[in-house]
């Protein structure tokens, strides 16, 4: 095998890919890139209801989009449970000529009765000791379609009295008529996914069956299955059956769930929330999908740091969703372009620019696109008479501390002129509608001596003649609680109302050309990205990814 290791991503094609399972792709795909092994794409489709083409299709763009794929040494490591059903269905046949299997005819209740507790020892299946001849004959007439749903299943014959419940004959084949995505209606039996998964592990050689800690009282069954395929057995006339798999059999290795404050990994939960209109959609920029957190602005390197900081443990823990976003900052922050833009505008106006400048003068202003990166050049704007400024930056009894606009005070207005707050126009209901001020002569930003005026507040604005207006769409957490179904909670209850506020912005003229997905940090505000599915250059729609600084670990 060219491979050192080999290692594999299972997904079930039943919903979209979320946070958790990225943790495990860059797990199973990362211990291969860094190991000279191979990681194979695998899809566990062993249950046809549920599952649908249309899911296939986003994990394959979820996994590439994350940065990784399946091709190694010339061939394409893509696979599906089902193209092993011909393989799962003699794997049962040898266990039941090996009488290690037995069809068991009693109702779903006896079964649930019989399999015991903890405290209690299952008791055997009164159909335990047909023999293998009539165990072959029946699960024949299963696969042929004689028997109805749920009349019968195959199971492994174990111990009935095991500690693990697990071992207590589990079953491996069931009756279901369903259609399946990939093979229709030739089957009208599906193998269980206990059954299935070692099966697929072993015939693609995987080294390392990495699963979560809940799988972990199934790693004896998942043993038992392959050391029993990979050995001969005596057949009831006496001669031997060869051993249907090779050995070394794979391994399984456990570790622990990603488990997020604030956020739901819940397939079925999530499929709820889109269902019910509580989010718009699965790649809805709230949610813990890939596809949702790609268009928060969420990038690969910054989901492959997160994966990598939080590590890979043994026991069940919480992380903060602080990390995550943490994670985005860090990869964000050297390589997003800076614009400024107003997200609550108000009118400021410069009193004596006429006088001082000319009347309808607009002077030009630029600023780096990136700080620490020259080589990316410079955005430009314009001053003027007429500016937007947050309306937060005023206030005309300054609270102890304030050092923004208040009457008689001077600000800096960033990579632009000084000014001084002369005072504001209110309307009759007394919210102010305009700021006024003066500009002070000879201050402006990068020219020699503007910096002789002192000034202990700078903030950010844009200019009325070349601003653009934007819609922009402030994400806050979904929920209010940090475990949101935890206890088998009502997680809809903690939803939070105000989880997104659309308001209009004004922004600098340089993102008026910006693309769809391009990434930004507006100064002061945060990071923000030009939506993937609504942004166009004729209406600029931006999503915030996350503030500049952490406010949810507070
Ligand atoms: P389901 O509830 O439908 O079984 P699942 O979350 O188990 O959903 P799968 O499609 O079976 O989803 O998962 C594919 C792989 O992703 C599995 O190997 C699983 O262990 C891993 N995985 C799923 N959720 C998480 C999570 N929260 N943290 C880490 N790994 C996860
Ligand atoms: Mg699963």
């Amino acid at each position: 095998d060219p491979a050192k290791i080999r290692t594999r991503f299972p997904p079930e094609p039943n919903g979209y890919l979320h946070v958790g399972h990225a943790k495990s792709i860059c797990l199973n795909f990362g211990l291969a890139r860094d190991y000279g092994g191979v990681c194979h794409m695998r899809f566990d489709d062993t249950n046809p209801e549920k599952e649908d083409t249309e899911y296939v299709n986003s994990i394959l763009d979820a996994v590439k989009w994350l940065g990784f794929n399946w091709d190694a040494h010339g061939t394409s490591h893509l696979y599906q449970a089902s193209d092993y059903f011909d393989f799962m269905y003699r794997a049962a046949e040898f266990l039941i000529q090996a009488g290690l299997a037995y069809v068991d005819e009693q109702s779903a209740e006896d079964m649930r009765q019989n399999r015991g507790d903890f405290n209690t020892p299952g008791k055997d299946s009164p159909f335990r000791a047909r023999t293998r001849e009539e165990n072959l004959s029946r699960f024949r007439e299963m696969r042929d379609g004689q028997l109805a749903d749920g009349a019968a299943v195959l199971r492994a014959k174990i111990d009935m009295a095991s500690p693990n419940i697990n071992m207590r004959d589990p079953a491996i084949y069931r009756i279901r008529r369903a259609t399946h995505h990939n093979t229709g209606d030739t089957w009208c039996i599906y193998p269980m996914y206990t059954f299935a998964h070692p099966i697929e592990d072993a015939l693609e050689q995987i080294t390392h069956s990495i699963c979560t800690l809940e799988f972990e009282d199934q790693r004896p069954f998942y043993d038992w299955l392959l050391s029993r395929l990979s050995e001969s057995h005596t057949l009831t006339d006496g001669s031997a059956m060869p051993a249907l798999l090779a050995q070394p059999n794979p391994k399984q290795y456990e570790f622990a769930r990603l488990n997020l404050t604030y956020v739901i990994t819940s397939k079925r939960k999530l499929a709820q929330l889109v269902n019910e209109g509580k989010v718009n959609g699965w790649d809805d920029p709230r949610m813990p999908t890939i596809v949702g957190l790609r268009r928060r602005g969420y990038t690969p390197e910054s989901l492959q740091l997160f994966a990598e900081r939080i590590g890979v443990t043994k026991s069940d823990s919480w992380i903060d969703y602080s990390t995550l976003e943490g994670c985005l900052r860090d990869d964000l922050d050297p390589k997003a372009a800076r614009a400024m833009a107003v997200l609550d505008p108000i009118a400021l106006t410069i009193t004596n620019w006429d006088e001082l400048m000319g009347a309808g003068t607009l002077d030009d202003c630029h600023a780096p696109v990136h700080p620490h990166h020259p080589e990316l050049g410079q955005r430009h704007f314009k001053f003027g008479k007429s500016l937007w400024i947050e309306r937060t930056d005023y206030e005309e009894i300054p609270p102890k501390g304030f050092f923004r606009l208040f009457p008689g005070n001077k600000v800096r207005l960033k990579y632009g002129h000084v000014i001084e707050c002369t005072g504001a126009h209110k309307d009759a209901s007394g919210q102010v509608t305009e700021v006024l001020a003066k500009l002070i002569p000879d201050t402006k930003s990068g020219t020699p001596g503007s910096d002789s005026v002192k000034v202990k507040g700078v903030i950010t604005w844009v200019g009325q003649t070349d601003a653009a207006s934007a819609e922009v769409r402030l994400y806050d957490r979904l929920f209010t609680e940090a475990n949101p179904d935890a206890g088998g909670k009502d997680f809809l209850a903690s939803l939070n109302p105000d989880s997104l506020k659309v308001i209009t912005a004004y922004v600098e003229p340089s993102l008026a050309n910006s693309l769809a997905d391009a990434k930004f940090q507006f100064e002061r505000h945060g990071y923000f990205v030009a939506d993937r599915t609504d942004h166009t250059q004729s209406r600029l729609v931006f999503n915030r990814c996350t503030g500049l600084k952490d406010t949810w670990s507070k």
